[in-house]
Order: C-alpha cells, then structure tokens, then sequence
C-alpha cells in the first residue's frame, strides 16, 4: 500500500484515537451505571477477581477448580445482565463500540492489515489523487467504443479512430497489468475531445484500487504548485510538491494550455527527468503534435519522452458532443 509516511502516521493515530473514545465513552456509561446501582461495580471486581482465578487454574490445570470457578463466573455475568436490563440499558451500553469490530478499531488483525485500514488506505489516496468524484464516471466500465467512429473515411493512415482508441486501451491495459514491473509512462496525444483525459481517468482508477498513489494536476495546477513551492512554505503547499515526485503514478493533464516561458520549461524538465530517476510513472496528456511539443518544451524535454514514454495517439470528432 503506498501511503506515505506522514499519511500511514496519521491514519494510525486516528485509530488510536477512535479506540481511545471507545473505552472512554464505554467507561463513562460505566460509571453512570454503577451509580444507578452499586452492586453492578461489586459484581464486576468480584468478576475481574475470578477470571485472574481462572487463568491461575488454568495453568495448574485443576479441572475440577476451573468448571466450578466458570459457573460462578456465567452465574455473576447473568446477575450483571439482568441488573443492566433493570436500569433499562443493553448489556452493550457499557461495552466500547468500536467502528470496526473485526479488529476493534486498531487497524490490524494478526499482524495483518485489516479491511478497514486497506480502504481507509484508499480513501486517502482517492482524496490525495484529485480525482475522486470524475472517476465515478470515468472508468473502463463505463466505456463505450461506440463514441467512435469506424467509418474508413475517418481514417488515417489506415486507421480509424474506433481502431485508435482499441489500440490506446490495450496500451493502456498493458501499462497496468505491467507497473510492478516496468514503471511505464505514457504520452497521450491527439485533438481536443477525443478522450484523452477520460482515458487517462480510466487508468487512474484501476491504479487507485490497486492500492497505488495516483496524483492528478492539469498542466496549469501543476505549474502553479511548483510556483507556489518557490515561495509557500506551508505544510499543505509543501505535501501538493512532494506528492508531485512521490506518488506512484503522476497524471498530467492537458499540457500546453499552460503560458509556456523559461520557467515551465525547466520545470517540466525537471518534474519528468526526476520521476524518472526514481523509475515511478508519468501519464501526460496533450493536444501538441510531436512536432509541436518539441518546439514548445525544447529538444531536450522531447528526448526524454520519446525515449521512455510510450506514444498513444488518438483523433476522431469530438465525443464530448455525443456523452453530454
Ligand atoms: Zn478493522
């Protein structure tokens, strides 16, 4: 699960928090109840004084000792039981509730993550990848190869752009079934509308509930939050650059709708070569040529992504037109 430090410390907490409020709440109503009727708090010592007798028993392995000690013990808890009922409570009144009751709120289950935490894991990343309610609606289910056209007067070089985009998912399909692996990056490209972004949201999703890190920025965001970076020294300015270089897979969407200028250039440069070095994912999508890429964001940045990037070229009508 690829949460990171800061994030896996702080969910603990909340766990530790939530269990905390449990006991606490559990013992408040405890308190309130042996008021109501003292035997109750009797009946409990005499109960917590029984069961260290039991377990002493136990070890001596003096059967006769420990099936008289158990009858007294389910005779105290019935007593207790009907007393609770008396005062117009549920026996759980006084018992810690606990959200999950698998592994009562700590996350774990022998050593093992429990549910709960893997979706709490989730959540977060969800949350952290900016794409939570879009991918609702953008996904591989929700595909349709129909919004694209097969008619062979829409070709280009002998390829439609229903055959395009067959192609684009099982690109896109690799890529998944290969991150371990390979750590793959891909440049999406063609017009405007004709499914970039929703494709790139199609992996997104399939990554998130892989359990990956997935951090989505439109071009623009992300050069903001690099400028931001340059002078914001805030914790929550700082956790947007870090997830930049941090996150499993980075989407970046919609390059060159950005004002190009010295500045973005580097940037780009930098955000591109650095994730590389730390072999972790890069999905960008733009409406630039090959050609106009190279003359936006220089020979250099052009290298460097026709090298490790893998081409997805898409075109056709605009679909936008046939969703809405
Ligand atoms: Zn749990």
């Amino acid at each position: 699960m690829a949460l990171s430090n800061t994030q896996y410390d702080s969910l603990k907490k909340d766990y530790d928090s939530r269990r905390l409020r449990a006991f606490h709440v559990a013992n408040t109503n405890k308190q309130e109840l042996y008021k109501k009727d003292p035997n109750l708090q009797k009946i409990d010592q005499s109960i917590a004084a029984l069961s260290v007798k039991h377990a002493e028993q136990l070890l001596n392995g003096d059967k006769n000792a420990v099936k008289t000690l158990i009858a007294s013990l389910s005779s105290l808890n019935k007593e207790k039981e009907e007393r609770i009922a008396n005062l117009g409570f549920d026996e759980d009144y006084i018992e810690p509730s606990f959200s999950c009751p698998d592994c009562r709120d700590t996350g774990y289950i022998n050593g093992e993550r429990c549910h709960c935490f893997k979706q709490a894991a989730l959540d977060i990343m969800y949350d952290q990848s900016n794409l939570r309610s879009v991918l609702t609606r953008e996904n591989f289910k929700k595909f349709d190869y129909n919004l694209f056209s097969d008619d062979k007067s829409d070709a280009i070089d002998g390829m439609t752009p229903y055959m395009a985009m067959k192609q684009a998912v099982i690109k896109c399909r690799a890529f998944i079934d290969n991150f371990e692996d390979n750590h793959g990056n891909l440049f999406i490209f063609g017009p405007t509308g004709v499914g970039k972004t929703f494709l790139s949201n199609c992996v997104a999703k399939e990554m998130l509930d892989r359990g990956k890190s997935v951090v989505y920025f439109s071009a623009v965001k992300l050069f903001d939050v690099f400028r931001e970076n340059s002078y914001n020294k805030d914790l929550d300015a700082q956790s947007a650059y870090q997830s930049i270089f941090n996150c499993d897979l980075l989407i970046i969407d919609d390059l060159g709708t950005e004002i190009s200028n010295a500045y973005t250039i580097s940037q780009l440069f930098m955000c591109i070569n650095e994730r590389l070095l730390r072999r972790r994912s890069t999905i960008i999508s733009t409406n630039l040529s090959l050609t106009g890429l190279r003359d936006l964001y220089t020979e250099r940045t052009f290298s460097r992504i026709s090298k490790d990037y893998e081409f997805v070229k898409l075109f056709g009508a605009d679909i936008r037109m046939k969703i809405s």
